[in-house]
């Protein structure tokens, strides 16, 4: 059951390209994990390309070009193995942990499938059993927007270094049940980027987690506490595994946080599972066992733990990203990236639906990078059946709506602008109606497309932003049914 992996890795780093005519077949993560030896490892060498740069406890090898960036993780990297370090009682190991990092995706996974074999392949970040390095894409690949917020790249980073100290002091780190090294990995990751606090309500990487586990509550998803105690985190069905991967950082988050008056307890639950025998009953027996005594009642604490995430929810940022990277501006404006060729899509929270009347509005200024497209998504009621409204400041400049059927994007209707309509960095008032089978859309006071489903209505759902290859960023972005 409980397959050892040799190497822990993250995931919810969208499996999904919405944007072409594909959903990609997500995770081709292999169920029998344990046929992987961390033993029989083959270390590649890092790219040609590569350069290097160090701090005291880290190495990072990057891209040429890439200095900033890199020179901005180590001393953020340092930070957050400093703050692990003190919450595990360890000292930081004098030799420096190693993290490459990868321009493309391609040179990710060639650095992976040498040494775990494929498992991680889709997951852009993974942290290696036998020499506790981290691999992992730069992603989205570009500067960071001044003034936006954590995401993505710091988040996976953070956590990865956690894995990757971890495997480097606990010698019995890769037996741990999956729900602590991973619920763990989020938690100091969401600390780091915090600086030493939690951050959910400010950085959507981390209250996506939080919508997601209440939304699988409400729609009879939710795996149980017992349950998670005991099973891998490694799942075929990429939505499952990525909710317990949201479950085990919800239930170390609740049990952490002095709030909840169980700090201390859990922190020394932590140390002991480090300490406990190995080459008898399996580590994570042990543990399970440990944890029942400590907290017998898990319904009362399962119970406790929903209502701990209820009243979290209104903080966190209204929105659930099903890929790649949604980012705040200090003004509330939301930045949608992804790169390259790839999409990116936040539903909204709140509300969670528009009825089959319903108006969305927007303020969109399109980057001057990649595709220049953004996208507003309506009546998605899953990704295999969805309508979006796609701007492009292209030239021309245009406005394509389009319907998923089954997982393929077909355009209903096209309209090219009139040169000037939609510029790059240059900010425009979208406005889409929803007219039970019409859709019309204006930029700014004008009507630039109209279209009437012939056969049916186009019908409610969910809703949300995004964009394809590039940079979007929206501001007073807001949905409402009529
Ligand atoms: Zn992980």
């Amino acid at each position: 059951m409980h397959g050892r992996t040799g190497s822990r890795r993250s995931l919810r780093v969208g499996f999904r390209q919405l944007a072409g005519a594909r959903l990609a077949a997500a995770a081709a993560l292999c169920a029998a994990a344990g046929l992987l030896s961390a033993a029989s490892a083959q270390v590649a060498a890092p790219p040609a390309s590569s350069e290097t740069a160090r701090s005291q406890y880290l190495e990072v090898h990057f891209p040429a070009g890439q200095r900033p960036l890199a020179e901005r993780l180590l001393r953020e990297g340092e930070r957050a193995l400093q703050l692990y370090a003190r919450y595990l009682d360890q000292r930081l190991p004098r030799e420096r942990l190693r993290c490459f990092l990868y321009a493309t995706e391609a040179e990710y996974q060639a650095a992976e499938a040498a040494r775990t074999g494929g498992i991680f392949k889709t997951n852009l970040a993974f942290t290696h059993a036998a020499t506790s390095e981290v691999h992992m894409v730069i992603q989205p690949r570009l500067e960071r927007l001044a003034g936006t917020g954590p995401g993505m790249l710091e988040g996976l980073f953070a956590h990865e270094l956690a894995h990757a100290l971890q495997y480097r002091v606990f010698p019995s780190y890769d037996e741990f049940p999956d729900w602590l090294s991973e619920g763990m990995a989020e938690l100091f990751a969401e600390r780091a980027l915090g600086d030493s606090r939690h951050c959910a309500a400010q950085v959507p990487w981390f209250g996506v987690r939080v919508h997601e586990v209440l939304e699988a509550l409400d729609e009879g998803r939710f795996v149980p506490v017992e349950r998670l105690l005991t099973e891998g985190l490694v799942e075929q069905d990429p939505a499952l595994r990525d909710l317990k991967y949201g479950e085990a950082w919800a239930l170390c988050r609740f049990l952490d946080d002095p709030v909840n008056g169980e700090q201390t307890r859990f922190r020394d639950f932590v140390l002991e599972v480090a300490r406990m025998p190995r080459g008898g009953r399996p580590l994570v027996e042990q543990a399970r066992e440990r944890f029942l005594a400590l907290w017998p009642d898990v319904i009362r604490l399962e119970r406790r733990l929903i209502a701990y995430l209820r009243e979290l929810a209104p903080q966190c940022p209204p929105w659930q990203v099903p890929g790649r990277e949604l980012r705040l501006l200090p003004d509330g404006g939301l930045v949608c990236e992804s790169f390259p060729g790839n999409a990116m899509m936040a539903l909204s929270t709140a509300p969670r639906r528009l009825g089959g009347v319903a108006r969305i509005e927007a303020e969109v200024m399109i980057a001057p990078l990649g595709h220049r497209q953004a996208d507003v998504f309506f009546a998605y009621r899953g990704p295999l059946d969805a309508y979006k409204v796609a701007f492009g400041a292209g030239n021309p400049p245009f406005v394509t709506l389009m319907r998923n059927q089954g997982g393929r994007w077909q355009s209903l209707r096209n309209e090219n602008l009139p040169p000037g309509t939609l510029q790059p960095e240059q900010p425009v008032r979208i406005t889409i109606d929803i007219d039970v089978a019409r859709v019309a859309v204006r930029v700014g006071e004008r009507p630039v497309l109209r279209y009437t489903a012939e056969a049916s209505a186009i019908g409610g759902g969910r809703w949300g932003i995004g964009c394809y290859d590039g940079r979007a960023i929206f501001r007073q972005v807001s949905g409402r049914s009529y």
